[in-house]
C-alpha cells in the first residue's frame, strides 16, 4: 500500500481520535505530525503517541499565536522545554495579524512577537525545524525566522504574497498546503509558484473541508490524499511522483525517525 505523511493535524481537537487514527491508517497514512497549540494539546499529543504505535505520531511542541496570552503560557513554555527532546519540531508558532483588532493592538502584537522569539530560541537550541503560522504577517515571520538563524522551517498553509514566498523558498524553507488547495486561489497560486520539492501536504485536521453534499465537515489525516491529488494536478505530474516528492520533503524537514516510505 502507498503511504503518505500528514504534516499537520491537531488531534487534541478531534472528537474521536482513535476512530480518526484507524480510518487514516486504513487509507495509507503512515505518519502524522502533531503541532501543539497550548499546554493541554502538547500534553495530549505526547500521551496519544505513547498509546498508539500506528500511524506513527510525531508531536511538535508549540504555543499558537492565538493563545499566547493564556494564563498557562509560562507553564506551557516550561512543559515544552522539558519535553522538547521528544518532539520533531517546534510549533505551531508564529504571528497572526489577520484580524483588524489584532493589527490595531500593539500590546497583542508585541506579545505574539515575544512568544515567537522564544520558540525560535528553542528551535535553535534543540536544532529542530519550526512550523510557522504566518497569516497576515508573512514578511515579519520570515524576517524573524531568518534573523534567528533557523535552518529548517515549514510555512504552514501558506496563502501569502508571492514576493515573500520567493524569499521563503530562496532561504531554503518549505510551505505546506491543506485541502484548501482545492478551492483557495491564494493557496493554488502558492503551489503553482513553489517547486514541487519544497511542498508538504497537510490537513490541519479537524479543519473543515467541503464534501459533495455541499456541507463542510471536520477533516481527518486520511483527507491529506485530497491535498496531494490537487497538488499533482496543479503541478501537472502523476500522483505517484507527487507522493514520492512530498514524502521525501517531509522526511528531510522533520528528520522523521523510522520512516521507510
Ligand atoms: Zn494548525
Amino acid at each position: 500500500m502507498q503511504t503518505i505523511i500528514d504534516t499537520h493535524a491537531h488531534f487534541h481537537d478531534i472528537v474521536d481520535p482513535v476512530a480518526a487514527l484507524q480510518a487514516s491508517a486504513a487509507s495509507g497514512v503512515s505518519d502524522i505530525i502533531l503541532p501543539g497549540v497550548d499546554l493541554r494539546s502538547n500534553q495530549c499529543h505526547l500521551a496519544l503517541r505513547a498509546a498508539h504505535a500506528w500511524p506513527r505520531l510525531h508531536p511538535a511542541m508549540g504555543l499558537h499565536p492565538a493563545y499566547v496570552s493564556d494564563a498557562s503560557t509560562e507553564d506551557c513554555f516550561v512543559f515544552m522545554r522539558a519535553h522538547m527532546a521528544e518532539a520533531v519540531a517546534v510549533g505551531e508558532t508564529g504571528l497572526d495579524f489577520h484580524y483588524k483588532w489584532v493589527r490595531a493592538d500593539e500590546g497583542k502584537k508585541k506579545e505574539q512577537r515575544a512568544a515567537f522569539a522564544r520558540h525560535l530560541d528553542l528551535a535553535r537550541e534543540f536544532d529542530l525545524p519550526v512550523i510557522v503560522h504566518s497569516r497576515g504577517a508573512w514578511r515579519e515571520c520570515l524576517d524573524m525566522v531568518t534573523s534567528a538563524g533557523i535552518r529548517r522551517a515549514d510555512f504552514h498553509w501558506y496563502s501569502g504574497p508571492e514576493d515573500v514566498l520567493k524569499d521563503v523558498l530562496d532561504a531554503g524553507f518549505v510551505i505546506s498546503c491543506s485541502v484548501a488547495v482545492e478551492y483557495s486561489t491564494e493557496v493554488q497560486r502558492a503551489i503553482l509558484y513553489a517547486p514541487l520539492g519544497s511542498i508538504l501536504v497537510e490537513t490541519d485536521a479537524p479543519a473543515k473541508i467541503p464534501v459533495p453534499s455541499g456541507e463542510r465537515v471536520p477533516s481527518i489525516p486520511g483527507d491529506v490524499w485530497r491535498a496531494l491529488r490537487a497538488v499533482a494536478a496543479i503541478k501537472g505530474v502523476t500522483v505517484d511522483h507527487a507522493l514520492a516528492t512530498v514524502n521525501a520533503c517531509a522526511c528531510a524537514v522533520f528528520n522523521l525517525p523510522g520512516f521507510k516510505g
